[in-house]
């Protein structure tokens, strides 16, 4: 990303455990891993534009993995950590809000009106009185 994260974001350095297969030998290991967590700061930047406050509604915690290698203890073969593993939003760890709550949440964040439920136009009594002959 081009932007500058930090006036997004605070940082903070975080260990997690992981388990790892390497490649040469086929053991499995677990390993400290090295991660920076960002939190998205309480409010945009300051002297931010549009585009600034528009992109930092749509920002989510993060943890961006700084160790891309490990060594095998069993082996002493070093490896690469799969690189898909490299992200992981915060939320994805700590369970997912739906997508209509995260949509609802975007949309208060960035001032927008959130997308109303659809509105059912009401329906005349005799479409709603309860049948007995449909399937
Ligand atoms: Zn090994």
């Amino acid at each position: 990303m081009a932007f500058d994260e930090r006036a997004f974001f605070t940082e903070k350095p975080e260990t997690r455990p992981a388990r790892y297969q390497c490649p040469r030998c086929r053991r499995p290991a677990d390993y400290s891993i090295r991660w920076v967590r960002r939190v998205k700061r309480d409010r945009p930047p300051a002297g931010g534009d549009e585009t600034d406050r528009a992109r930092f509604a749509k920002l989510r915690d993060y943890l961006l993995r700084v160790d891309d290698e490990v060594v095998c203890p069993a082996c002493g073969k070093k490896f690469e950590i799969p690189s898909q593993h490299s992200l992981l939003f915060t939320d994805q760890l700590e369970g997912l809000p739906d997508a209509d709550e995260l949509e609802r949440e975007i949309a208060a964040a960035s001032g927008q009106p959130a997308p109303a439920p659809e509105a059912k136009p009401a329906l005349p009594p005799r479409f709603t009185r309860k049948s007995t002959g449909w399937k």
